[in-house]
């Protein structure tokens, strides 16, 4: 979801861009509007998480999967391991892409419990000098979200962190960080875009292979302009930055994220019909999973749900159930209007 009133000024905007008499899809992305988007929205970026100057702020396509490709091909050397904690099937696919790259070790996984916790920080069993640790912050899939992480200090590398389904959900610590990919398009605007931080010291390992539009040192040097960008989910990103920051920023998206999924959860955990599989302590406050563990019955819940305006609520195609997304822009009300529906559902199934 995107929230209503950006969607509001992008139709406003949409065929005349404040007096250009041009549309921001039709515009040169090196003329002055544009560039003006783009600086703002990096700007924005900034002030939002509080990204210190050594870091860079890319606006990259290819989504996660690209990134799967260019966090390989910026940061592992030959030689060298990259370390991949696996906690749902966003991060075991960012290994076996990593793979095609350089040799990479799997310092902890949940398989065995079809991902329904996050492997224990202690247990992590890293290779002897890991190029970097690579997670993924919250696993869309199955619903899990890693609600702390190690200090950067105990680990033996760079954390690399794909954080696409819960950016901007919460404070983030970038300091804590080597690099940072988030695809934009669950909680900060259209498909599209992927936003990549990188710290400076991180910029210069790529490896030759790395192609260009991938390669972090080369688009930092072009302010992610060497070719051209994404320019409208650019400039969607940069109206969802302004509303968040006109709305107490990501403390306050905390607050209303941590209340809105603890109603669900709380609800499930109630429930007679439903529950949800992920152990407590780790679960998502954005992609809250949940079955009846009946097929047949999810399904007559999908579509009483449907029919109550209640909308794509069915689980990944990889794992099935029910799943709902409360990012960012999904109203509290929204949130409530799922409780009910399921306490009704109970009650007349
Ligand atoms: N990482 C996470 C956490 C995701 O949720 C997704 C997609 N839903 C991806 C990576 C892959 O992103 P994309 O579809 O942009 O390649």
């Amino acid at each position: 979801m995107l929230p209503h009133d950006v969607l509001s000024q992008v139709q406003a905007e949409l065929l005349d861009f404040r007096g250009s008499s041009m549309s921001v899809m039709e515009m040169s992305h090196r003329g002055p509007e544009f560039e003006q988007i783009l600086a703002e929205a990096v700007a924005d970026l900034r002030l939002l998480v509080g990204i210190p100057s050594n870091y860079k702020i890319l606006f990259l396509q290819g989504g996660g999967y690209g990134q799967f490709a260019g966090v390989p091909l910026n940061l592992l050397g030959a030689g060298q391991t990259a370390d991949y904690v696996v906690s749902g099937g966003w991060s075991q696919a960012a290994a076996m892409e990593a793979r095609r790259y350089g040799s990479v070790h799997i310092a902890a996984t949940t398989e065995s419990t079809q991902f329904t916790q996050i492997p224990a920080a202690q247990n992590w069993a890293f290779s002897p000098a890991p190029a970097y640790v690579y997670v993924c912050s919250n696993e869309t899939v199955f619903g899990n979200e890693m609600h702390t992480l190690p200090m950067a200090q105990n680990l033996p590398a760079p954390l690399v962190c794909d954080a696409s389904s819960h950016f901007l959900s919460r404070p983030i610590d970038i300091t804590q960080y080597g690099v940072m990919i988030a695809g934009a398009q669950k909680n900060v605007g259209p498909a599209g875009v992927t936003i990549v931080i990188v710290r400076d010291d991180l910029l210069d390992r790529a490896q030759i292979a790395c192609p260009t539009v991938m390669h972090y040192q080369t688009m930092a040097q072009h302010n992610s302009m060497l070719n051209t960008p994404p320019c409208f989910s650019i400039y969607v990103v940069g109206l969802v930055l302004k509303h968040l920051l006109t709305h107490g920023g990501l403390a306050a998206a905390q607050i209303r994220n941590v209340e809105k999924s603890r109603w669900l959860y709380d609800a499930l955990d109630a429930s007679s019909r439903f529950s949800c599989p992920v152990r407590k302590q780790d679960r998502s406050r954005m992609n809250v999973v949940f079955t009846s563990g009946d097929a047949v019955v999810d399904a007559a819940f999908l579509a009483f749900a449907e029919a109550r305006g209640l909308k794509q609520l069915k689980g990944h195609r990889s794992v099935g159930g029910l799943r709902a997304s409360l990012y960012n822009a999904m109203p509290m009300a929204g949130a409530a209007a799922l409780v009910e529906a399921i306490a009704e559902f109970e009650r007349i199934i």
